[in-house]
């Protein structure tokens, strides 16, 4: 595949100039213009290029998410000056205590909060690709947020490969985070729960405070578990398949637990009941979830 390419009627499809019309048919017209939702990666550059070609009205922006490799604030600082960074009310860590729990492959809430709020009632212009994932799939070009806040999302490079995006960024010699030529193929959040277990050793190996902050992070979680407050913990019901049954949504439960009779604690991830009553210590549950390699869901609970 290549950004050029021969039609079934003897014409050539460039999906350059489609992306760039793609642009130009959804510019908003209130004035305001697109909110491009700037992340440093190779997605994201070629789109904010696309967008200053199609001649439209925006505004760019990055959300720091404070677990950002320092390589790529160092790039987005240096070569995209006009990108407003915006900074979160807290870090990650204060985060995941506030919550009373782990950010997990089906629970991101960490997307939620650090990531996805910004762009409210507006356009959003993104570097999302139908190749990336099989959820991804699904999404189309142009589509709703399905949280609402009279936000839409247009994804103008949506049918492009990874090789397409390589060949637009090399054609028009656009500078890219190095990060990229020390093998690494997605670059994000440091020890994102998104990413296979391989995928985030190598990354604690590379940034090794950033394993350090998270494990203190689960440390204090776990000193905080048991005193979470009562009113702020949800109950679940205890139907269906499994011993709890789990609400979309509901994270951090207690309930009882038919088999045994018990009252357990514990918050569901995909498949299962996660009792934290099977881990002793926190560096337990450090290991659970480094391996957590549960199907990624393109979820986004609507809750938080
Ligand atoms: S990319 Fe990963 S670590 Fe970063 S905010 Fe989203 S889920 Fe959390």
């Amino acid at each position: 595949m290549s950004l050029k390419e021969n039609d079934l009627f003897d014409g050539v499809r460039d999906k350059v100039k489609i992306a760039i019309a793609r642009i130009k048919e959804f510019e908003p017209k209130d004035g305001f213009g697109y909110y491009v939702a700037f992340s440093g990666g190779k997605d994201s550059i070629v789109v904010k290029d696309l967008v200053k070609r199609a001649g439209v009205k925006f505004d760019i922006h990055f959300n720091l998410t404070t677990v950002d490799p320092p390589e790529l604030i160092y790039y987005v600082r240096k070569y995209h000056p006009e990108v407003q960074i915006i900074k979160p009310e807290l870090n990650m860590w204060q985060l995941i205590v506030k919550k009373g729990m782990l950010p997990t492959r089906v629970v991101r809430y960490c997307c939620n909060v650090l990531k996805e709020g910004s762009g409210i009632g507006r356009v959003v212009v993104t570097g999302v690709r139908w190749e990336e994932s099989a959820k991804r799939k699904l999404r189309r070009m142009f589509e709703a947020c399905k949280n609402g806040g009279n936000k839409y999302y247009l994804h103008p490079i949506i049918d492009w490969t990874d090789k397409e995006v390589w060949e637009y960024i090399k054609a028009n010699n656009l500078p890219y985070c190095k990060l990229y030529d020390e093998g690494f193929k997605r670059i994000g959040c440091i020890g994102c729960p998104m990413a296979r277990t391989e995928g985030r050793k190598k990354e604690f190996v590379r940034w090794p405070k950033f394993e350090q902050a998270w494990q203190r992070a689960f440390a204090k979680f776990w000193a905080n578990w048991h005193n979470y407050p009562l009113e702020k913990q949800r109950w679940v019901s205890c139907e269906g398949k499994y011993p709890f049954q789990p609400i979309i949504g509901e994270i951090r439960s207690r309930g009882i637990n038919k088999e045994s009779g018990n009252i357990e604690e514990g918050f569901w991830t995909r498949r299962r009941w996660f009792d934290l009553k099977g881990y002793q210590t926190w560096q337990e549950l450090w290991h659970w979830w480094l391996q957590d390699e549960e199907e990624t869901e393109d979820c986004t609970m609507g809750m938080f």
